[in-house]
């Protein structure tokens, strides 16, 4: 006899299934891309497993994927002879959601359908989505390894709660029945379910079976000859070959977009693609996509990031994050080696040879992609891009210093010369329109794009016609700390030091400073006097044209915005 019991969703469980079912309607069909790529991860992971392990095999090493379908009973069945789920590992991964910051993600929904609908595409809907079209799902599970009774039956109409039992299961692996709404019940139809495969799942690696298409005759003598319960045939219905193993002449834009599906949790397009196959002294294929959306948990330190790492075709590990420095965690994709064992762990990629000169090789493709997004900025794509994930790029000059030049060049400035503040400018942009003796480039740093325009340090910039890239970010002064120069150019911060405009000015504007500087030599003594030790110096500057004096901090201290930051944390 069986115990059934009742368990609750999560309660982001719950708000999630609910915002999905109402906004991902007119994306419904994603339903069996989302189950597909678990199945074909199941498989993966069995066979990563087995490596070590081949009795979990169980005798049986034709891993595939089976899609089913009832008619009359309104099912669509997706099974894989994968790893397969134990009891504690079925209630933690099908009750719960355990990405860290799901709870802050879903309280910023805003109820506007079309809107959370690519939010939700964002944080990525996974098995849940399976309840968009039924309004029962059974997962029928039972983990490599372990005996036929050690089998989990889990049940659920979406609407809070779940069931579990324990069933006998002879074959390893997960079944999921979707028990579909009355109204979508024309998606348990072969034609539909094959177009649905190739459109979404044609290469992920394993074959995706349906059953045999028999002819009306077919069927007639079936009755007669065949016994109820002979096996049906099945036969592929996908290409079933590791997209990134194939050469780029024989893949379709579309096949990649949906590759790139498969593999991030994303459901909009990504931006663009790089795939590239390395030989010589280290081999490895590596397909990079850029996203056309942040997701929800970029700033977040717990997130996923790094690359699914597969050695010589077999799946190893998701998110192996040595592959790429943390300002590209943007990136998404696949990289395939030929180099490294077959047992290579997290740790062991720590310290590998290998694997910190495909880092730097994958490093270059990306911000060679960027450089080349860029410079066609077909459709404004690269201002698309820096929107979504300039900040993080910010990061890059501190984290990767041999890299500078290029990340610098990369980057977008609000600057004096755009009315508008976005972040437009770039540094080369800057330096055309400098006059030639310019050595220096000029930046002021401010809470605001508005506060860094009416900074009184660039009024003498502005009387003079020289352009200030203004930074307004707080991440600004931090990356600035670490660009010292760029183009034989060096950075100056406008509100730092003794303003030496030396390069710009007339002989004449120099003897004429100089002569004031005597003037006001009095005057200048008495106010230190007053000051005392509140400041270290005072000076004549010429650098004000309007307001009659302003602060400065010394060339090496730390900047005004970076003392802010400082502040509100406490330091
Ligand atoms: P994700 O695939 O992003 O991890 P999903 O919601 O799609 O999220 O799936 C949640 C988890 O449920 C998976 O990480 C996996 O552990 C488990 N799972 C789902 N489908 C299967 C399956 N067919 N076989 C084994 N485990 C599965
Ligand atoms: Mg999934």
């Amino acid at each position: 006899d069986t115990v059934k019991e009742t368990l609750g969703f999560q309660a982001e469980v719950k708000q999630l299934l609910h915002l999905m079912i109402h906004s991902l309607y007119s994306n419904k069909e994603i339903f069996l891309r989302e189950l597909v790529s678990n199945a074909s991860d199941a498989l993966d992971k069995l066979r990563f497993r087995a490596l070590a392990d081949d009795i979990l095999y169980e005798g049986d090493e034709s891993l595939r994927i089976r899609i089913d379908y009832d008619k009359d009973a309104g099912t669509v069945t997706i099974s894989d002879n994968g790893i397969g789920m134990d009891r504690e590992e079925v209630i933690a991964n099908l009750g719960t959601i355990a990405k860290s910051g799901t709870a802050e993600f879903l309280a910023n929904l805003s109820g506007d359908q079309k809107k959370d609908a690519g939010l939700i595409g964002q944080f990525g809907v996974g098995f849940y989505s399976g309840f968009i079209v039924a309004d029962r799902v059974t997962v029928l599970t039972r983990k490599a390894g372990m005996p036929a009774d050690a089998g989990v039956k889990w049940e659920s109409a979406g609407d809070g709660e779940f069931t579990l039992e324990p069933q006998t299961q002879d074959s390893r692996g997960t079944t999921i029945v979707l028990h579909l709404k009355s109204e979508e019940k024309e998606f348990a139809d072969a034609w539909r379910l094959k177009s649905l495969v190739k459109k979404y799942s044609d290469h992920i690696a394993f074959p995706v079976e349906m059953p045999v298409e028999k002819s009306p005759a077919d069927d007639e003598e079936d009755k007669t000859e065949r016994s109820a319960d002979e096996a049906v045939a099945y036969e592929s219905v996908n290409a079933a070959t590791a997209l990134w193993t194939l050469p780029k002449s024989e893949i379709s834009d579309d096949e990649y977009k949906s590759f790139y599906k498969h593999i991030s949790h994303d459901f909009s397009d990504p931006l663009t693609w790089s795939h590239n196959k390395v030989e010589g002294k280290l081999e490895y294929t590596s397909l990079l996509y850029l996203p056309t959306r942040a997701p929800f948990d970029l700033y977040n330190r717990e997130a996923p990031r790094g690359l699914k790492l597969y050695v010589q075709r077999v799946f190893i590990m998701d998110d192996a994050e040595q592959f790429l420095p943390l300002y590209l965690r943007f990136a998404k994709g696949v990289v395939d080696s030929n180099d490294l064992s077959l047992n290579v762990s997290r740790e062991l990629l720590q310290n590998d040879k290998a694997v910190e000169s495909m880092r730097g090789g994958l490093t270059k493709r990306i911000l060679d992609m960027l450089t080349k997004l860029a410079k066609d900025n077909k459709d404004d794509e690269y201002s698309k891009f820096w929107k979504e994930f300039g900040r993080v790029l910010k990061e890059g000059p501190a984290e990767d210093y041999a890299n500078r030049e290029k990340i610098a060049k990369l980057l977008r400035f609000s600057s004096t010369h755009d009315d508008s503040g976005a972040e437009s400018v770039t540094l080369d942009d800057y330096l055309e329109r400098a006059r030639s003796e310019q050595k220096k480039i000029y930046y002021v740093t401010a809470e605001s794009y508005k506060a860094g325009l009416h900074s009184p340090h660039i009024e003498i910039f502005r009387k003079k016609g020289i352009e200030v890239l203004v930074m307004h970010d707080r991440i600004d002064e931090w990356m600035m700390s670490h660009l010292n120069e760029y183009a034989e150019h060096t950075f100056q911060d406008v509100a730092k030091g003794k303003l030496d405009l030396g390069d710009v000015e007339t002989e004449e504007d120099k003897k004429k400073q100089e002569e004031v500087e005597k003037q006001v030599e009095p005057l200048l003594t008495r106010i230190k006097d007053v000051l005392k030790d509140d400041v270290e110096a005072v000076r004549v500057t010429h650098r004000l044209t309007d307001s009659p004096a302003c602060l400065v901090v010394a060339e090496h201290d730390m900047g005004v915005q970076m003392r802010k930051i400082m502040e509100a944390a406490g330091q």
